[in-house]
């Protein structure tokens, strides 16, 4: 009987399956093919699956290592689970994976994608945790001696896992409401930060000299730890870059698991998720102008004020305008640019928004869409909803493409944004923003703002100092319906 990584036939299909989801990844880097992205990750999920099902046949010992004295090569050494037993463990996960994804509001992407992530880190410390009570069922070991290859593998993998695990959970907790955005500073956090990574691979080099229990659990709970310490110490607007940080752990988590399991799929698919997670991380920090060495090390967004320092000043003069105002400003205008946030995915307005936006290239009125790479609560989480409505690409433009554009714009028409064009972020050095580069709104004729009232802020909980400008009229109401006043105005 031959194993999974030994059959050729699988390790082709594996290979075809790893080529498609590169296929994927290329296809998802831009609106345009994405779907072609996505029906190439299908079907290299469907080959691997189905690879899966068709080789799961007890598997032997892997060749015995150089030198080494292997008396179990050559004889199935795990006790695989049946077909039946197979497809029902998947009925289960996919029910209640249908009825999470039918249940879940976009809004609750991030938080949902955090839980997800947290999932797999698990699933990784539980693989290694099996493989190290029973290494000769993983054909790990010579006479319950796990070979030194394995013990590395499996030290990183636990340690992955339980980082991701930790600081996934953390994360949701942030994202969903349930623990404030503040940052929790501890004193020392920096060097308690390095002590304990320190210790967690000193444990792992010394894991590979000797496998007592005692290494791999202490291991195990110094990565929960660390998980949990480095995320706590990040502050509101800084999430972002953390979801994507832990979306490129949990990949690597997948890969350690794919070493563990000796299934070559899951190590493509994990070194996958975890490269490209870190190139994302690596994007988003250059927009939100952190350092990305800083962000692995955790905390860098810890100094800067706070979070919700600055509530909502509603005491200053500021000026209310009406859907009728806003009709008759934005058909007058030669260019509009839409900046959506966060406030259009809650309200979902996306659909009238273009119905807006066709009415005003009627009359004959340049339109444009500028996305700010964090605006919404997910990476591309604007594009995703303006695709959704089927947007015309060429109107949707990033940040630096068109932040110059302001200045020679009429209206800037900003629906449910607030962080994104906080100016507070170039010029408060408290701000908890500050240094994330921002669309410059302000230099438009005139500034739309929707919100649906004066006291309430952003993700980063501060005021935002463009809302009481001569040049600025808010436009107080849910977006939907501010916007479906506006189609019924320009009627
Ligand atoms: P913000 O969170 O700054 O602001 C959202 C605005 O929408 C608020 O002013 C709110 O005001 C308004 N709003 C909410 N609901 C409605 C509604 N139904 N109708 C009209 N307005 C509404 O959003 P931005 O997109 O500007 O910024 C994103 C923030 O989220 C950044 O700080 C970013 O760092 C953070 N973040 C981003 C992630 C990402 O990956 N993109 C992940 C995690 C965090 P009011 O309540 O008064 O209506």
């Amino acid at each position: 009987m031959e194993s999974i990584a030994q059959n050729p036939w699988a390790a082709l299909a594996y290979l075809v399956a790893g080529v498609c989801f590169i296929l994927a990844l290329r296809g998802l880097s831009s609106p345009a093919t994405s779907q072609r992205g996505n029906r190439a990750g299908m079907i290299g999920m469907t080959i691997a699956v189905v690879t899966t099902l068709v080789t799961h046949v007890p598997r032997i010992a892997p060749p015995c290592p150089t030198g080494a004295i292997c008396e179990n090569y050559g004889t199935p050494v795990l006790d695989t689970l049946t077909l039946v037993e197979l497809l029902a463990a998947i009925g289960i996960g996919a029910a209640i994976g249908i009825v999470t994804a039918r249940r879940i509001a976009m809004t609750a992407m991030p938080q949902l994608v955090a839980a997800f992530h947290s999932l797999v880190g698990l699933a990784a410390v539980l693989v290694a945790g099996a493989a190290f009570l029973n290494p000769g069922a993983f054909g790990i070991a010579n006479d319950g001696v796990i070979f030194l290859q394995s013990r590395i593998e499996m030290g990183l993998g636990v340690a992955i896992g339980a980082i991701t695990f930790s600081g996934s959970v953390i994360a949701f907790l942030k994202l969903n409401g349930n623990m404030g955005g503040k940052p929790i500073l501890l004193p020392g956090r920096h060097v308690l930060n390095l002590g304990v990574l320190v210790a967690i691979l000193g444990l792992i080099a010394y894991f590979t000299q000797d496998q007592s229990p005692w290494i791999f659990w202490t291991v195990t709970g110094l990565s929960f730890a660390i998980g949990f310490l480095l995320i706590i110490p990040i502050g509101g607007a800084d999430m972002p870059v953390v979801v994507s940080m832990l979306n490129s752990y949990s990949g690597w988590a997948a890969a350690a698991m794919g070493f563990t399991l000796h299934n070559s799929a899951m190590i493509i698919t994990g070194a996958l998720v975890g490269s490209s997670g870190a190139i994302l991380s690596y994007i988003m920090c250059r927009a939100m102008n952190r350092s990305f060495l800083s962000v692995i090390a955790g905390g860098f967004g810890g100094d800067a004020g706070g979070g919700a320092s600055g509530a909502a000043a509603v005491d200053r003069p500021w000026k209310r305008g009406s859907a009728e105002d806003a009709a008759f400003l934005m058909s007058q205008a030669e260019q509009v640019i839409i900046v959506p946030g966060y406030g259009m995915a809650v309200a979902q307005a996306q659909h009238v928004l273009r119905e807006m936006a066709d009415k005003l290239k009627a009359h004959g009125v340049r339109v444009k869409y500028a996305i700010h790479p964090v605006a919404g609560r997910m990476p591309g989480h604007m594009n995703v909803l303006l695709a959704e409505a089927n947007v015309p690409y060429d109107e949707v433009f990033e940040l630096e493409d068109i932040n110059s554009e302001f200045a020679q714009t009429d209206v800037a028409f900003v629906i449910g944004a607030n962080d994104v064009t906080n100016p507070a972020a170039k010029t408060d050095k408290s701000s908890p923003i500050y240094g994330m580069p921002v669309l410059d709104v302000e230099k438009a004729k005139t500034v739309l703002f929707i919100k649906r009232s004066m006291g309430g802020v952003g993700y980063a909980g501060v005021d935002n100092e463009l809302f009481y400008r001569d040049n600025t009229m808010m436009l107080l109401a849910d977006a939907k319906k501010m916007v479906e006043e506006i189609v019924k105005s320009l009627d």
